[in-house]
């Protein structure tokens, strides 16, 4: 991408509205911009780190065995009446009338919907277990919206639902979730910790918050220090193994780690002072189960191995992609800017031009951004007439994980400068040389 046909609305002066770091330098680097209060554009350089995090969050979602659909952010009122939280949800939902005077509601969560969307057409327990998935715009009217994508009132949110005929089924399916969750935040190169949680209005008895440390989180959280150094499961672990599954998720909940609604003292001051750890974090994922809270007012039963109806076993698992987009930026940023970890980076490589129009440092450019796009690397090409020091400064605040440095003086010598913005150690080299870094 040409930066001179992109469109990148860079902010020179830190926003004052702004409180905490992921915040500013969302606004700085032209990633978002608000709407209304609590309600933002992606522009295009966030929108491609919220794709990032999108598809990671896909990919291990499909590796658990959950199945990808999508259903409308509009929902009936009626379906809400069902389980009986349409009143009980309070100023949260947004409440919507047709113009035929139906009540409508703008979904702040879907188990209502899957739920009438399972009882349609599941009737026997051979079609379990099954787990369905969507990632959807969610709306819920915040008392108070703040810190920009992180605390928003219209924020994207992957929510999964699954189906099981009894309790221990329910249990492994918890437990692919649970596994799958530990592997998708670590992918996107954070620590998370699964903390014990209140389950709020979702209802339940089992329930975990996935928690990223970060100074500047709402939830206080106490936990074990060791938590830190616990090994996340590769890719090769086996979902369908019940027992490895409960192994795993049995050392991930061996220690204490409690936000502060469920936090005890006493079990806390138990551990070793130096592994105790009080800190603030960031919610990033909670999942829940909740056996029959929804299929039995709705009916939402199927037939057993001896023929009687029994109302499913369920379980609800959120993970906020918008708020994980600040997180990432919370855990990952200097005092010059964003430093995308590279698996969600909207573009691996800047490729800066220290002298627009010198014929010679313009055709290396070129060469490189043809080189690179070719073998398929996202480069975003600094083609501006903006000075050295304002494409410094601009390619250190997107932080991208690349910048490789082209001008007049290093190509006398047939040298660019190669620079890894986590560390900014720099490199001078031949364009070859950088090209086959990047590709390798
Ligand atoms: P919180 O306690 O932070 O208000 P919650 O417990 O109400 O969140 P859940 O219902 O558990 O949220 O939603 C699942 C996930 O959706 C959360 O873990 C979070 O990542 C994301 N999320 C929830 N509310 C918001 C919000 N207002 N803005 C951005 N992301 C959100
Ligand atoms: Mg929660």
């Amino acid at each position: 991408m040409r930066l001179s046909r992109y469109f990148l609305p860079i902010l020179r002066e830190t926003p004052k509205e702004a409180e905490i770091v992921s915040h500013r330098l969302m606004l700085r680097a032209g990633m978002i911009r608000q709407e209304a209060a609590g309600i933002y554009a992606f522009l295009p350089l966030g929108m491609r780190v919220v794709q990032k995090v999108c598809q990671i969050v896909r990919e291990e979602q499909n590796r658990a065995g959950a199945i990808e659909m999508l259903m409308p952010t509009i929902q009936s009122a009626e379906l809400w009446r069902e389980s009986g939280r349409y009143d009980d949800y309070g100023k949260e939902m947004l409440r919507i009338e047709d113009r035929h005077e139906r009540e409508m509601l703008y979904g702040p969560t879907n188990e209502e919907m899957i739920t009438e969307i399972f009882r349609a057409s599941v009737k026997s327990y051979k079609q379990l277990p099954l787990n369905l998935y969507h990632i959807q715009w969610k709306f819920r009217d915040e008392l108070r919206p703040r810190f920009g994508v992180y605390r928003s009132r219209e924020f994207l949110m992957k929510d999964a639902y699954s189906f099981d005929l009894d309790a221990a089924s329910s249990r492994h399916s918890y437990n692919k979730m649970f596994v799958a969750y530990l592997r998708t935040f670590a992918r996107l190169g954070l620590k998370s910790i699964p903390m014990v949680a209140e389950s709020g209005p979702i209802g339940g008895s089992l329930s975990h918050e996935f928690i990223i440390l970060a100074s500047t989180g709402e939830s206080e959280v106490f936990c074990h220090r060791d938590y830190l150094d616990f090994p996340v499961p590769d890719e090769k672990v086996d979902f369908d193994n019940a027992a490895g599954l409960q192994k795993i998720v049995d050392q991930w909940t061996s220690l204490y780690a409690a936000t502060s609604e469920k936090h005890e003292s006493g079990a806390f001051d138990k551990i070793p002072e130096a592994k105790r750890l009080s800190a603030r974090g960031i919610e990033v994922g909670h999942i829940f189960q909740f056996g029959t809270k929804y299929s039995e007012p709705m009916k939402a039963t199927v037939a057993g191995p001896d023929g009687a109806n029994v109302p499913v076993h369920m379980g609800s698992y959120g993970i906020g992609p918008t708020r994980l987009v600040a997180a990432i930026i919370e855990a990952s940023h200097d005092e010059t800017g964003i430093v995308w970890p590279e698996p969600v980076a909207p573009f691996k490589v800047a490729l800066l031009n220290l002298k627009q129009g010198d014929s010679a440092t313009d055709a290396a450019c070129e060469k490189l951004y043809g080189e690179l796009t070719a073998r398929g690397i996202d480069v975003l090409y600094d083609d501006s007439d903006e000075r050295a020091g304002g494409k410094f400064a601009a390619a250190d605040l997107i932080g991208l994980p690349w910048q490789i440095v082209v001008g007049p003086k290093g190509l006398a010598e047939g040298k660019v400068e190669l620079k890894r913005r986590a560390g900014g150690a720099r490199e001078t080299l031949s364009p070859a040389d950088a090209l086959a870094r990047l590709a390798g």
